[in-house]
């Protein structure tokens, strides 16, 4: 009894040390760069993104809504802004009011980078009424311009065009080909990414590396890192959006059966919420802990540097609160239920839609197969739309990761960079085969409160962080073109 005692002690102290050394050599991942000069940004950049925010370029749902004359005066708003870029770059050839620029460089063995953005905006409901600003007004004042498309993403377009401009003026070459894609319909189908990245196929045009948007830096959302963190997205979540119906004799509501059309729906309804989707801790959620759990307290990151032991503690975690469960697993959201005509009518159809955003790792086949072991009542019909998005590759925290980070380090030198899996949609997702390097990030420094802006109301942006939108391009065009 005694040896066997010991043993249990000798295993446990083990254990105990396995755990320490672990933690101790999960080390911060985080690079020192010496910060550079800041440059002057000149006021004018304030009145620009204002003026653009003035142009109400809104995609619908309805595309039919889309209002074309005012992307074209959008264009030709930028093109007497930005003189020198539009001089100088190469408009390609895109047929809808996507814009797809070329700055070529002067050695045409490299590879080119793509920076993406978008000119679209969702619309801006409850216009006015609800805003301290009027949702297209542009309105500036000292620290902040107003308006739908100010973080989303207008900042993303112009801070691109006044970064060439500035480099231009100076007279910079690049040695490295550069090609700014604008996106016109990014918020609905991303139809004019679509178009742009087969375009760039057809040339046989492989790209270095993408940067569009999707990432920012989060001010206080980590609460248990300090500095501001930088998120890079290296994925994306997919999207499927499935049809249940269930369509069943119909009759007076004196002489019921034991259920309606609507009570089978329910209980498929009720078992597709029991049953969500297993947790993954592993690609892009991974990933973004290796980065930010060093820069944890003890216990935190004894945890995190021991998933192989932790797995199920960390999954627990994170399921906990809702942001965080959307990057462990494929979620299931019902957000459409219909039934019934009349209160004494037994209803003979009733419907409902799914919607799912899918884990990089599974598919829409996977979700599809999910649903029906789940409901498992072929009284239920279900339907995959089309239309759906099979989730991202996973891109490495490689060199053009790092020099993304070396960039924000450079222009933010207090905040730590993670790499992170978008639960979101970008236009990113259209260039897959057009580079396996695409990231997301776009420097905007945004709290819980910011967040909320993004599609939602009194939508603004920092003066003082826009200006450092534009440094991190210049200098992101300098690390990746000169
Ligand atoms: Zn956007």
């Amino acid at each position: 009894m005694k040896s066997f005692a010991k043993g249990v002690l000798f295993l446990l102290l083990f254990l105990v040390a396995v755990l320490v050394i672990r933690t101790f050599f999960f080390s911060s991942r985080q690079q020192k760069f010496p910060a550079i000069e800041k440059v002057q940004v000149s006021d004018s950049v304030i009145q620009n993104l204002a003026a653009a925010v003035r142009f109400k370029t809104v995609s619908y749902e309805n595309d039919s809504l889309r209002d074309t004359s005012v992307f074209s005066s959008f264009h030709k708003f930028l093109y007497q802004t930005y003189p020198l870029a539009f001089s100088t770059f190469v408009k390609e050839n895109i047929s809808s009011q996507s814009m797809l620029l070329r700055w070529d460089g002067s050695d045409a063995s490299l590879k080119p980078v793509i920076f993406l953005s978008h000119q679209d905006v969702v619309p801006a409901t409850d216009e006015g009424s609800k805003w301290t600003h009027v949702p297209f007004s542009g309105d500036v004042d000292a620290q902040f311009i107003y308006g739908r498309g100010t973080i989303d993403d207008k900042c993303g377009v112009l801070g691109l065009l006044e970064a060439a401009e500035y480099l231009l003026n100076k007279n910079v070459k690049p040695k490295r080909t550069i090609y700014f894609a604008f996106g016109h319909d990014e918020e609905t189908k991303g139809s004019g990414a679509q178009e742009i990245a087969r375009y760039l196929q057809k040339k046989n045009i492989e790209a270095e590396f993408i940067l569009d948007e999707g990432g920012s830096i989060t001010s206080g959302i980590i609460k248990e890192v300090k500095p501001d963190v930088a998120l890079i997205g290296i994925a994306e979540k997919g999207r499927a959006t499935v049809d249940l119906s269930v369509d069943i004799e119909g009759g007076h509501s004196s002489m019921p059966p034991k259920q309606t059309a609507i009570g089978v729906l329910s209980d498929a309804i009720s078992k597709l919420e029991a049953h969500p989707f297993d947790a993954r801790y592993d690609g892009g959620t991974k990933a973004l802990f290796d980065y930010i759990a060093p820069e944890m307290n003890f216990v935190s990151k004894m945890i995190f540097a021991n998933a192989w032991l932790f797995g199920p503690v960390i999954k627990k975690i994170l399921s906990g609160k809702n942001s965080t469960n959307a990057a462990i697993r494929t979620t299931t959201a019902v957000t459409i239920f219909k039934g019934g005509e009349k209160e004494n009518v037994l209803p003979t159809h009733a419907s409902a839609v799914v919607n799912f955003r899918i884990l990089p790792g599974e598919t829409a086949e996977d979700v599809v197969n999910h649903v029906k072991n789940v409901v498992s009542d072929e009284r239920v019909k279900i339907k995959l739309r089309e239309g759906y998005d099979n989730p991202s590759a996973v891109s490495d925290e490689g060199s053009e990761f790092k020099l993304i980070s070396k960039t924000i380090k450079e222009t933010f030198p207090e905040v730590i960079v993670a790499p992170y899996l978008v639960v979101g949609a970008t236009d990113a997702r259209h260039y897959q085969k057009v580079s396996k390097n695409i990231y997301r990030f776009i420097p905007l420094v945004l709290n819980d409160e910011d967040l909320k802006r993004m599609h939602g109301l009194n939508e603004r942006i920092n003066i003082e962080n826009y200006k450092d939108v534009v440094r991190f391009y210049m200098r992101m065009i300098e690390n990746s073109a000169l």
